[in-house]
């Protein structure tokens, strides 16, 4: 594993084919039941055309009410993030960047509080998604978020070995950068010590920075 820089010369299909395509997988994956100790519904960000995917983890039991993802504390903070270090609002960042997840079901809770980690079962099945939406959008750059979501791309290391950084990665025959967040839930202080604090705001940079992600914002050329 290595850092790179550089956009991926990958050509982007026509946007209406590609849209087409989107649509079409996203309406396959709200009929997703695969799972039979999952919770549906699938939450899903919907079919938005991007060259940026954000993977989280799992949703939590608000999600399927609202009916997309990081719909409550975490999303705060994750939009937060966003709004600070790119000047993106939770509205522009849902309307441009591609939301998935590991799972795409509540898991449920634990007998002993918190939510159920989804089973290796559960992620095997669920990343037939991940693979045909990279398949289709061909991104540039994917950011997963937190340490379920970062182990789909790059070898498990320690928190401070990976945030912060550009690595390449890839999965459907489609290679791309990954900067991976920690993530935002209050369950881990890691982000808010050092040297986590600083190396989220060295991976929000990067994110901002970004060509692909400037690219959906409309900041640089397309
Ligand atoms: S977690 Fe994924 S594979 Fe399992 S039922 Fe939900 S959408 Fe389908």
């Amino acid at each position: 594993m290595h850092t790179i820089r550089g956009l991926s010369s990958a050509p982007m299909q026509p946007k209406t084919e590609t849209a087409r395509r989107l649509a079409l997988h996203v309406e396959r994956l709200r009929a997703c039941r695969r799972c039979p100790q999952m919770n549906p519904p699938v939450v899903s960000g919907g079919a938005v055309v991007s060259r940026v995917i954000l993977v989280g983890q799992a949703p939590g039991d608000k999600e399927p009410v609202f009916g997309r993802p990081f719909a409550w504390t975490a999303g705060k903070t994750l939009f937060r993030w966003f709004h600070e270090a790119a000047g993106v609002s939770e509205a522009e960042f849902r309307a441009r960047i591609y939301m998935a997840a590991v799972c795409r079901c509540f898991p449920g809770k634990k007998a002993t509080g918190g939510d159920r980690v989804p089973a290796p079962d559960e992620i095997q099945n669920c990343s037939g998604w991940l693979a045909g939406e990279i398949e289709i959008l061909k991104p540039a750059l994917v950011v997963p978020v937190g340490k379920l979501a970062i182990e789909q791309f790059l070898t498990p290391q320690k928190l401070d070995a990976m945030i912060g950084k550009t690595f390449s990665a890839e999965r459907a025959g489609h290679r791309f950068e990954v900067i991976p967040l920690p993530h935002p839930s209050g369950a881990s202080p890691w982000h808010r010590m050092e040297p986590g604090k600083s190396l989220l705001q060295q991976a929000l940079k990067r994110i901002a920075a970004h060509p692909a992600f400037q690219q959906a914002q409309g900041i640089g050329g397309r």
